[in-house]
């Protein structure tokens, strides 16, 4: 496979802390505001309106057509969930929010999983397991690395616990495009891809199913869901590889 992976220079990589930082600050308001009752049309709403209050541009709003500016995705919603003025959030729903803005010319990407009130004790623990496989990924984004080493971080810990890891979506690079090269799985494929450099700037995003790794996608042409209906929890952040080591620029 050909990859086209775009270093970026300290000076890029200080312009995307600033489109990084509003995704954190909207992400924190956004978790803050998911309740029960509201709709997730409600949450989607608050997120376009403090992006355009922030003076940046929602990144998923018309990205190959999708009609909002958040992904919203409930329980056995893995990614890409249409915000809806029908849909209900209530007590007992875990809730990814997978937000990006583009700011200054250059993308940020983050997301998280939140619990609405308490939740079943193994799927509390998917939602930890699966911030920890992020940080543990997160932690490999090292000059000298293999991408692979990111990608065998992931799947080490959600084997461990005997996890579905989603393979059909995976993490990317990212800069002046949302999706750039490489391509970040959360398993182990095939060779160890890339080597990391300083200048590399990776959204990593394990997304990981309490049964089954199998997926399907809705009629919407959008929702992604576990095809044994089981839950999915999911976090990403965006991550500069630097001369040190990982910065993790959409950190809250
Ligand atoms: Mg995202
Ligand atoms: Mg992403």
């Amino acid at each position: 496979m050909f990859t086209m992976i775009h270093l970026k220079s300290p000076k890029e990589i200080e312009t995307m802390r600033g489109a990084s930082k509003i995704v954190a600050e909207i992400l924190l308001e956004l978790r803050e505001n998911i309740h029960d009752g509201a709709t997730t049309a409600d949450i989607d709403k608050i997120a376009e309106d403090l992006t355009l209050k922030k003076k940046a541009k929602p990144a998923f709003k018309g990205y190959r057509g999708f009609p909002a500016s958040l992904c919203i995705s409930v329980n056995d919603q893995v990614v890409h969930g249409i915000p809806s003025p029908k849909r209900l959030l209530k007590k007992g729903d875990i809730v990814g929010l997978d937000f990006g803005v583009i700011y200054d010319g250059y993308y940020g990407d983050s997301a998280m999983t939140v619990a609405i009130g308490e939740i079943p004790p193994e799927v509390e623990r998917l939602v930890k397991i699966t911030e920890q496989c992020l940080y543990r990924a997160i932690e490999q984004a090292l000059p000298g690395n293999f991408i692979s080493d990111i990608s065998a971080a992931v799947q080490r810990l959600a084997d461990a616990n005997n996890y579905g890891i989603v393979r059909e979506f995976c993490g990317h690079g990212i800069g002046r495009s949302l999706h750039e090269d490489p391509p970040v799985l959360n398993y182990v494929q095939n060779g160890k891809g890339p080597k990391i450099r300083p200048g590399f700037v990776l959204a990593i995003e394990p997304m990981i199913n309490l049964g089954t790794d199998k997926v399907k996608v809705l009629e919407d042409g959008w929702t992604v869901v576990t095809a044994d209906g089981k839950p999915s929890a999911h976090f990403e952040h965006t991550v500069a590889v630097t001369p040190n080591g990982p910065e993790i620029l959409t950190k809250i």
